[in-house]
């Protein structure tokens, strides 16, 4: 046990590390040219506050948080997603007060208790974001596309925008009442769950993977939540559809595409490999915000799992910059060479240049193969001659050439060949 991590959870080493930060990078740099501002909310949060701004008949809520009580008796849970919180620091810190629309996103670690496979870990990592204040369809149009930019930025190939409109408050009531009546009388011929979402909530029936319960659909005459929109949410979609094609982001109609939650309104919209799945989604939640608590408040956001950005990158061939070797390998060829071999060290990084030595004193010749190891541009080799001659050997391990320098020019030197700005 002491040697083993918890099922669902890894250690990122060096070498795959960096393949992270390159994604976060390129995440960041996507997100601020769009104006958006960074934001990192508590690990855990009350409970209460996913049950109701998750919905406690999601799977989320009701299988998979990580809950527990704290030493004060308090009900808390590791946040299994990013809108939640988000949206929760925005009333309580009243950012609602700035002028303006609130842009913020998030690359944070979430927990859920699942069955742990390929690509889905317990603690796992989402990128995301969320605009609050405006219910404009041009907002709805720029964050599917910043999606889009987003995933397109990090090399992903092949992606295709599902896009439905999941209606509001107005015209959901009476579509709610149009399925009941058309799929009580096949109720038996609905899976379990949509026995029970014939009951809460059925539009959540075009959400069953199952076969059978989407021909009962087709064959009874359920109308889709598109064909019966309210006017207000059918131009809103109509809208929302014109700005993707003046900015020239492709899309398709799914009109099976719903979330299921009331505070869900409007737009909902999700990026899909074939042959993969889902690599993100969002939706507009216009009822959220009040919801727990704060304002009416318009807002709309996604998400996309970064486990899965990653496996599905590699899987395209698309490797994410390599990881750097190190510039500068010092070997150290005797004791008289320890002082000034410390000190180049010291002045290399001080210059912006990635430089290690040997601490183990081994033999010149095996010091040599750690640099090879580390895949080194440079050696520089420091011993007694080196010292007394006030000089530096240097030896470039792509060229083989080797140069003697003086040790008050070699910095510089060194800082020009690996393209080091000082
Ligand atoms: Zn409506
Ligand atoms: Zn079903």
């Amino acid at each position: 046990m002491l040697t083993q991590r918890p099922r669902g959870t890894t250690d990122l080493l060096p070498g795959e590390v960096e393949r992270w930060q390159a994604a976060e990078e390129t995440i960041r740099s996507v997100f601020r040219r769009y104006h958006y501002g960074e934001i990192r909310t508590p690990v855990f949060e009350h409970t209460e506050l996913f049950a109701r701004g998750v919905g406690e008949s999601t799977d989320i809520v009701s299988k998979e948080m990580y809950t527990f009580l704290d030493r004060g008796e308090r009900s808390l849970t590791l946040r299994p997603e990013g809108t939640a919180g988000v949206v929760r620091a925005y009333v309580e810190n009243k950012l609602y007060g700035n002028p303006g629309l609130t842009k913020l996103y998030y690359i944070e670690a979430m927990f859920r208790y699942e069955k742990p496979q390929k690509g889905r870990e317990r603690q796992f990592h989402q990128y995301g974001c969320e605009v609050l204040g405006a219910d404009h369809p041009a907002v709805d149009a720029e964050v599917i596309t910043l999606n889009v930019h987003l995933l397109r930025t990090l090399g992903l190939q092949d992606l295709h925008v599902e896009l439905n409109s999941v209606g509001c408050g107005v015209c959901r009531p009476a579509h709610k009442a149009r399925m009941i009546a058309a799929l009580t009388p096949h109720r038996h011929e609905l899976c379990r769950d949509c026995q029970q979402r014939l009951d809460r909530n059925p539009l959540r029936i075009f959400d069953c993977k199952n076969e059978h319960c989407q021909a009962v659909l087709r064959t009874s005459g359920a109308p889709t939540i598109l064909e019966a929109l309210c006017d207000d949410c059918r131009a809103h979609f109509s809208s929302v559809r014109e700005m993707l094609e003046s900015i020239g982001t492709a899309y398709e109609v799914n009109d099976r595409l719903v979330r299921g939650l009331d505070y869900y309104t409007r737009t909902a919209w999700e990026i899909t490999v074939p042959s993969y799945g889902t690599v993100a989604g969002g939706g507009r939640y216009n009822g959220l915000v009040a919801m727990i608590g704060g304002p009416e408040t318009p807002g709309i956001g996604f998400a996309g799992g970064m486990e899965r950005a990653l496996m599905l990158l590699a899987e395209q061939g698309r490797d994410l910059r390599a990881p750097t070797g190190l510039d500068v390998f010092v070997t150290v060829a005797d004791e008289a060479g320890e002082p000034m071999a410390m000190r180049l060290l010291q002045d290399l990084r001080a210059a912006g240049v990635t430089a290690d030595r040997d601490y183990l004193g081994r033999s010149l010749k095996a010091q040599f193969k750690a640099a090879d190891r580390e895949a080194a541009k440079f050696v520089a080799i420091i011993g007694e001659t080196e010292v007394q001659q006030g000089s530096v050997s240097l030896k470039d391990l792509q060229s083989g050439e080797q140069v003697a320098l003086p040790v008050s020019d070699i910095v510089s030197y060194l800082a020009e060949k690996v393209g080091v700005q000082s």
